[in-house]
């Protein structure tokens, strides 16, 4: 149970030393109740505080990586129930499940487009992250060779084994332990068995059970047979059952800091109807899952599912941004045109993609907004006729084009006289209100 700030006050030294930045060990103790600040911050607390503090402080939902190298992914360490509360921390997981009963063709087509998943969105690198592998046939030889041969083919992808056969697991997971897998498929039936292959080989182990109260009863006795990593799945399988399942496991580790509930939680998503799948899989993305496993990749999905993950994830308290520069769009000339706009990612990112469907060579000079959209930042005075000139004049694009013509966003085409006025010698043009004008406007002028 997480303790009380009067609680973790009574275990501090109370020398009021104000080394941890805070006026008093109170105030401290307070904070830390909120998990808003580290015991580390407290160079005297003893040894026995510290083993009873650093437990009530962990975070709720165990802290949880899977795979190892550049590609291994983060679970867990969730704080908060919704987003605007503070962030959520670990982006969910997208796996795609292969079947050993599945032809060599299938197996490495799949394994291909995970691989080749990979996009650029506003700056972040998205993909499908991993792949689920599930002993289908319940043969074990044929399972730890198709395991062996997804792993040979795409070595930095984790892999998440399914298997509820303690033998098949034991082969699969040993040839592919390096690379620090999930074993999912421990269950009331077998836990014993699959829990000491998971501590043998130091793997986390997904487990399963019918409903959220025998979940819990079985993560407390797998933990108890000395597997602390665990994925746990409640057996819901309706959209209806995973919402509220999902809700009820967050909630207890959250707010009640109920230990056998706070694990990654693992959604299957997989249905014949790839809408209702993607349904499914963004379900999984909004509330709570950190794991969801998809059965095809197909572009138009993944790029949905990219698009909900990523708005989800990110600090709703600090726009995204890009780089404050002038961008080279194909290959600019001197006379090619010139363009402003704001440095919020979704902005630049829609502009330059419509100025690259165009087809006509730009600059895009991008400045510094904080992370505001065009209207937002005029309306706020940071994208202003005396800033933008500033902009221009210190960014020296003046060398480089031939015609000193600056095109401005629609929105803000009440500026364009005051800038001509603060940029002696430049015109100033009013382009489109919206960025899927653009490429009709520039191939206009081209
Ligand atoms: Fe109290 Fe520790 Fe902070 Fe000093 S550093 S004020 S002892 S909590």
């Amino acid at each position: 149970m997480a303790l009380s700030g009067v609680e973790i006050f009574k275990l501090l030294p109370k020398t009021n030393c104000k080394k941890c930045g805070h006026p008093t060990c109170l105030a401290f103790a307070m904070k830390l109740a909120q998990r808003q600040v580290s015991l580390d911050a407290c160079p005297d607390v003893s040894e026995e505080a510290k083993r009873v503090l650093g437990e009530a402080s962990a975070p709720p939902v165990r802290p949880t990586v899977f795979g190892a190298g550049d590609k291994a992914v983060k679970m867990g360490e969730e704080t908060v129930m919704f987003r605007h509360e503070k962030k959520f921390v670990n982006p969910c997981v997208l796996a795609v499940e292969i079947k050993d009963t599945m032809s060599e063709e299938e197996i490495s087509g799949l394994v291909d487009e995970v691989v080749h998943s990979e996009m650029d969105r506003v700056g972040q690198k998205l993909r499908i992250d991993a792949v689920f592998i599930s002993n289908a046939s319940h043969d074990a030889g044929k399972f730890e060779a198709v395991v062996k041969a997804v792993a040979a083919k795409a070595p930095a992808v984790p892999l998440i084994l399914s298997t509820s056969n303690a033998s098949s697991a034991e082969a699969a997971v040993k040839a592919v332990a390096d690379k620090k897998p999930i074993l999912y498929g421990a269950d009331e039936s077998n836990a014993d068995a699959m829990a000491n292959v998971a501590k043998t080989h130091k793997v986390i182990l997904g487990v399963s059970a019918k409903g959220v109260e025998a979940l819990s009863t079985l993560t407390e006795k797998i933990k108890a047979l000395g597997v602390e990593d665990m994925v746990i799945d409640h057996g819901a399988r309706t959209a209806k059952e995973i919402l509220k399942n999902n809700t009820l496991i967050r909630r207890a580790a959250i707010k009640k800091n109920f230990k056998p509930l706070g694990f990654p939680v693992i959604t299957f998503a997989q249905r014949d109807d790839s809408m209702l799948e993607a349904l499914m899989a963004t379900l999984g993305i909004a509330k709570y899952s950190s794991i969801v496993v998809l059965s095809k990749i197909e572009k138009w999905k993944n790029l949905s599912l990219f698009t909900s993950r990523q708005n989800i994830y990110t600090d709703p308290q600090v726009p995204m941004q890009v780089e404050q520069k002038i961008y080279k769009i194909g290959e600019p000339s001197a006379e090619s045109p010139l363009m402003i706009t704001t440095n919020f990612s979704l902005t630049y990112f829609i502009v330059s993609g419509e100025v690259e469907n165009s087809r006509v060579p730009c600059r895009l000079a991008v400045m510094d907004s904080e992370g505001l959209s065009v209207l937002t930042a005029w309306a706020a005075g940071k994208f202003t006729a005396s800033k933008i000139a500033q902009f221009i004049q210190e960014s020296g694009i003046e060398n480089e084009v031939k015609n000193k013509e600056l095109i401005i966003p629609g929105y803000v085409a009440i500026l364009s006289g005051a800038i001509e006025e603060k940029l002696p010698g430049w015109k100033v043009t009013v382009g489109p209100r919206e960025a899927n004008a653009l490429p009709t406007f520039l191939k206009s002028r081209a």
